[in-house]
Formats: structure tokens, sequence, C-alpha cells
């Protein structure tokens, strides 16, 4: 850690989180840029109090679901994701029976060496994404992140993405594949894109996503189907918008604040 933040800082977990992406940035594992997205999720988190509220937990069952459902899922991992839950995203992969593969916007050669190495520290036995042998361009996408693994997402159903630009998410929807995502930001293009959108942290999200894993991958067919009837990602979608902006004006109600 960069700096020792005190345990009895109010906002503590959130500041320990700061600190391992910019450490992550200093170990070549995040981009620049990654910390100023990073800032923009931190601001959403304030509004949601910094915990996982009622609305998310049902944002990931179906995300779980989805997952478990798919006939080829994969996780894309990008320096944000390695940085800040590398062990929950490799525990996930091996429940949900996903490979990962890196999948930079910014892609840099020491980045993916530096990611990959976290990843292979998690306990990562395969990782897809890096060998120019299995490259695959996805022709919708112009920037970076068109190339794809063909082992990979390439042929998957369903990608989840953790942390995803708008357009790639909308890119992949459009191929037909499903799209997991994590975005704190209910209102990004990515939120609105995805198939099933989780608005949390990623950091309370990724621990959360293995517990359902651990109890859903156990149900069969039939049962993961009932439980998904229960869920609707647009209605989960809309849930968020209405507990932050509750949220607000119960803020803006309280003595301590006027
Ligand atoms: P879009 O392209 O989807 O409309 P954007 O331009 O904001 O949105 P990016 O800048 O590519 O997208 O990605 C940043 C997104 O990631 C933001 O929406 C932000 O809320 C989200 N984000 C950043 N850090 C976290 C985190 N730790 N947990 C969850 N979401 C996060």
């Amino acid at each position: 850690m960069v700096i020792e933040i005190p345990k009895d800082h109010p906002r503590y977990e959130s500041l320990v989180i700061r600190e391992k992406i910019i450490e992550g940035m200093h170990q070549k594992i995040v981009a620049e840029a990654g910390l100023i997205a990073h800032g923009r999720g931190e601001a959403f988190d304030y509004i949601l109090g910094e915990v996982t509220p009622p609305f998310a937990l049902n944002q990931e069952k179906l995300a779980v679901i989805t997952l478990l459902r798919a006939k080829n899922p994969v996780i894309s991992v990008n320096g944000n994701v390695a940085a800040l839950c590398s062990k929950e995203i490799v525990q996930l992969s091996q429940i949900l029976n996903a490979p990962l593969e890196i999948n930079l916007f910014y892609r840099k050669p020491e980045r993916e060496i530096a990611i990959k190495d976290v990843l292979t520290k998690a306990g990562a036995l395969q990782i897809y994404g890096i060998d120019p042998r299995n490259q695959k361009s996805i022709p919708e996408i112009s920037h970076q992140r068109r190339i794809v693994d063909s082992r990979g997402i390439a042929r998957s159903d369903c990608v989840f993405v953790p942390l995803e630009d708008g357009d790639r998410a909308m890119a992949l929807r459009n191929l037909g594949k499903d799209v997991v995502a994590v975005d704190l930001n209910p209102l990004s293009r990515t939120s609105l894109a995805a198939t099933v959108s989780i608005t949390n942290n990623i950091t309370r999200a990724t621990t959360e996503l293995v517990n359902f894993a651990k109890n859903f991958s156990k149900m069969n067919i039939q049962e993961l189907e009932e439980e998904k009837k229960l869920l609707n990602n647009e209605t989960l979608l809309q849930e968020a918008l209405k507990f932050m902006s509750s949220r607000l004006e119960e803020l803006a109600s309280d003595q301590k604040y006027l």
C-alpha cells in the first residue's frame, strides 16, 4: 500500500480500494484512464452509501443464473478488475466453468503480462486473450478491443464484463451474445445495453457473486429457471435508479445536511 489508511477512518474501505487502484497503476496493471473511470464509479457508490443494496443482490442472482445457463460463458478481465478483485474473479471462473480472457481498451504487452501474472498468482490456470495465434477480430468494434480470443469471447454466447465501455457492450449484444456487466452508474450505456446489469461496486459484487455461484451451481435447470422467473433486469435497473433518487431525497431532508 502506498499510504497507510487509519482503520477508524469513516471511509476506510473506499480509501483502501483507491490505494489498490493506484498501486495497480504503478505495477502497470491499471491504465491511467482506469483511475478516472474508478472515480466516476466512486461518485455513484457514494450515493449508494457504499454498501450493497437489496436490489443489487437480486441483480447478482440473475447474473449468476444467466452465466450458469450459458453454453460457453467467458469472463473478460481488464486492469481495474485485475487490481481490485483477481482472487474472486478466478474463483468465479472456476465455479462457473467460464474461462478468463484479458481484454484491454489500452492494449500494451507489458500490461497484458502484468495482468496475467496477477491472475496466475490468484490461481488461474488458463488465461485467454494474450496469444496472438488465437486472435480474432470483431468488426463491430472500431478500436483495439475488437481483438478477442477465438477460444473465448469469439465463440461465447455469454460474456461477463465486470467493467465495460458502452460501445463494446453494445457490439457484443449486436453479435447476439448475452452481456453481464457490473457498473455503478445505472445510466451508463453499458448498464443500459447489458442483458443483466449489476449496479454495485465490483469489489462487493464479486464476493457476493462467488457466494451465489456456490449455491446456485448445486441447483438443477428447473430450479434455476424458477428463480429466474422472479427476476427481471429492466425492473431491477429501474429499482437502482429509484433507490439512488430516494436516498438523495432522504439525505436532502435530513436536518444535519441543512
Ligand atoms: P458508457 O461508455 O458505458 O456510457 P462510461 O463512459 O462512463 O460509460 P467508462 O468510462 O468506460 O464508461 O467506464 C467507467 C464505468 O465503470 C463508469 O460508469 C463507472 O461507474 C464504472 N465503475 C468504475 N469503477 C467501478 C467499480 N469499482 N465498480 C463498479 N463500477 C465501476
